[in-house]
């Protein structure tokens, strides 16, 4: 079974979403592995995101991800890193597939609600990153 790594940012959290997202993750099958939710800092932020570190956004995001707590999570399905993204819907909300989490909840490219893992390498980094062994019960 597949694991990806999710976020619902702070955007999402501020606005009482946790519940209509877990839900939206739920319809979908997928299992929550590992679940917490964190206030990040930002030199925990800029070591995520340190695949944007040369991209002018990058000190905006970063910055957003620690404007209150996040919502991490560990889901597991068959194919999960390609739902998730394709649950998540386009980076910019606008752009946004009908039924998708970001075209119903986001607000902006910067408060866009969720993050997923985009690759195996990058969902294996990202899971081990903030999750030991033994927080994930698959
Ligand atoms: P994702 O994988 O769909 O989240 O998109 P990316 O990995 O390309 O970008 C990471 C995050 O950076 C996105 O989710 C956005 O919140 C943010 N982002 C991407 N492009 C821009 C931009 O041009 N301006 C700003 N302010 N934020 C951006």
């Amino acid at each position: 079974m597949e694991q990806t790594f999710a976020i619902i940012k702070p955007d999402a959290v501020e606005r009482n979403l946790i519940g209509k997202i877990l839900e939206k993750i739920e319809s979908k099958e997928f299992r929550v592995a590992a679940m917490k939710r964190v206030l990040l800092t930002i030199p925990v932020a800029e070591c995520f995101y340190h695949v944007h570190k040369e991209r002018p956004f990058f000190k905006d995001l970063t910055a957003s991800m620690c404007t209150g707590p996040v919502i991490l999570l560990v889901l597991q399905k068959e194919g999960a890193i390609k739902a998730w993204r394709e649950l998540m819907g386009a980076t910019n909300p606008a752009e946004a597939d009908a039924g998708t989490i970001r075209k119903e909840f986001a607000v902006s490219l910067e408060k866009n609600s969720v993050h997923g893992s985009d690759a195996p390498e990058t969902a294996a980094f990202e899971i081990s990153y903030f999750f030991s062994q033994t927080e994930i019960l698959s």
